[in-house]
């Protein structure tokens, strides 16, 4: 059985997901000597965040397929290292959605109920009842900035309290607000009709700064602003100037531009409630975690698709089983060219048609440059670490669509090497791969078995040589097409045989004048 080291402490209702299909070494206090000596043996490893799984223990992980963090956050993995390694680095990115969001929903009440102050005041000895009158949430505007996983479960809580919603979001679609039954709108107009405001982005340069004076101070009177999400998001120290002068507005948060939060003014202020970074610490969402990832190492142990690949574009499984002979395409494809040229290879590019587009272009081009490289390579390369190796060894990567097909899907991938070009083309025809170009010669042929593919000079009785040749070294013909430029000009010639083309027979055939190039190709 493949061997699975649990190295951080997890729920066990995660360790129970594994337990039939792999032995588990449960070792939530392993050093990182212990792991660095022993990591060779395992093919899974989940930790959470103390566990560091640095390049130099990567190296040393011959039979690592997959490291999962039964969390969200990667930092203590160096995913650079094993996307290069080829080893799958998986999250549970979903784990703590629900969690977060009752969070958010916590600190609004928090602060439109003032319960946080009440209940200083109460335990200072204090009954000052008129000093805490509060605020309704009922048909209040509630404002979401961000409506991913954590932000729409927000939205659905806030249905419960009788809200309107609103949400800046521009990656989402229509189609989503509309499911939802959410009004999308820009950030300005959210920011001034809100009563609650609530963030739920990444941090990324775009966003942040997203909110700063400038967006605070067009904030309704007795608005809220809670950030669940990632410190400066919200610029802190313009934060502390606005409640400061506007003590009627409120802010919630759990996250910091530094954390821990060290002698930070907002401490000091009523209108503010602060939490220690813990939205997502609930043990629900961490059993959630830890049986996620659990189920995505099963899934890699059994050579099936996991979902929440950090260092791999996914496609969901429906997609996938449409894509199968798409897959089988590129793979083929990859073959005859790595076959057929060098591996000196400078540029690739890829131009998509028919109905793979969009988002299955990634995918195939990773299985394209998997069968290219894996070949040529002493270390293994699958489809996480395909386009980092290509890129390494200096090949640039194009990859396009076109609409001028009449194919329902279309592969034409154009190389350079050397200092030569050449371009095939594939299609899908009744689920079935074909080629039907070599670089401008048109053919029809299903990629497979033993082939061999001749360039020469079209003049008669050329193809009768080659017959002849080939029947010299027993190498019987089982097919063959012909594509020339014009009559007299350069030609292509592929065979299916049912002998491989032997040295001796290709050496043969070149020295034979008017045949340009012969490459055998073993598909
Ligand atoms: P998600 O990726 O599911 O959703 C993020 C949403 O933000 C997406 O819909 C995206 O379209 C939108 N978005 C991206 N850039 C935007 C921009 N410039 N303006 C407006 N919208 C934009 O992420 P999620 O899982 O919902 O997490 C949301 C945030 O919560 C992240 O910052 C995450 O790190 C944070 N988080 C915090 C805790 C915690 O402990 N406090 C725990 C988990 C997640």
């Amino acid at each position: 059985m493949p061997k699975v080291l649990i190295a951080d402490k997890i729920n066990e209702k995660g360790i129970e997901v594994l337990e039939d299909v792999a032995e588990v070494v449960n070792n939530p206090t392993i050093t990182p000597e212990e792991l660095l000596e022993t990591i060779n043996e395992y093919e899974g490893i989940i930790v959470r965040s103390r566990t560091k799984v640095t390049r130099e223990v990567i190296e040393n992980a011959e039979n690592l397929k997959i490291i999962a963090r039964a969390g969200v956050g990667v930092d203590n993995i160096d995913v650079n290292a094993a996307t290069e390694k080829g080893i799958m680095v998986v999250n549970a990115p979903q784990s703590t959605s629900i969690t977060v969001a009752e969070h958010a929903m916590g600190l609004m009440l928090s602060l439109s109920r003032k319960i946080a102050i009440a209940d200083a005041s109460v335990k200072a000895g204090k009954w000052e009842k008129s000093k805490f009158m509060g605020m309704e949430l009922r048909n209040k505007t509630l404002g979401v900035i961000g409506m991913g996983r954590i932000g729409s479960q927000v939205v659905k809580r806030s249905k419960a309290f009788e809200m309107d919603v609103i949400v800046y979001d521009p990656y989402i679609t229509e189609e989503t607000a509309k499911s939802l039954g959410v009004e999308i709108t820009t950030l300005e107009d959210l920011i001034e009709r809100a009563d609650v405001m609530t963030i739920h982005v990444p941090l990324t340069p775009e966003t942040k700064g997203l909110i700063s004076k400038e967006q605070l101070l067009k904030m309704k009177d007795n608005a809220i602003i809670l950030n669940c999400a990632r410190g400066g998001i919200i610029n802190e120290a313009d934060l502390y100037e606005v409640l400061k002068e506007r003590p009627e507005l409120k802010a919630g948060l759990d996250v910091y531009e530094n954390e821990p939060l060290e002698d930070s003014p907002l401490t000091t202020l009523d209108n503010v409630v602060l939490t220690p970074h813990i939205a997502a610490s609930t043990k629900e969402a961490q059993r959630d975690a830890a049986i996620i990832v659990a189920k995505e190492v099963k899934h890699v142990i059994q050579n099936e698709t996991p979902t929440n690949v950090l260092n791999m574009p996914l496609v969901d499984s429906e997609t996938f089983q449409k894509l199968k002979p798409y897959f089988h395409l590129s793979e083929k494809l990859g073959q005859i060219l790595v076959q057929t040229t060098t591996p000196n290879i400078s540029e690739m590019n890829i131009i998509y048609g028919g109905n793979v587009s969009g988002r299955a272009k990634e995918p195939l081009t990773r299985e394209l440059l998997k069968a290219f490289l894996n070949p040529i390579l002493t270390e293994p390369v699958n489809s996480v670490n395909a386009k980092s190796v290509a890129q390494q060894r200096g090949i640039e990567i194009t990859e396009g669509e076109t609409d001028n097909t009449k194919h329902d899907a279309l592969m034409k991938i154009d190389i350079k090497y050397d200092d030569k070009k050449m371009t095939i083309t594939g299609i899908i025809e009744n689920n079935t791969p074909k080629v039907i170009s070599i670089d401008d010669y048109s053919l029809n042929m299903i990629p497979e078995g033993k082939m061999g593919i001749i360039k020469y000079i079209d003049l008669p009785g050329t193809i009768g040589t080659i017959g002849k040749i080939l029947g010299d070294y027993k190498i019987n013909i089982a097919e063959m097409q012909v594509g020339r430029e014009s009559e007299g000009g350069e030609a292509v010639m592929v065979l299916k045989v049912d002998q491989e083309l032997s040295e001796n027979a290709i050496k043969d055939l070149e020295n034979t004048e008017d045949i340009i190039e012969v490459k055998a190709v073993t598909l």
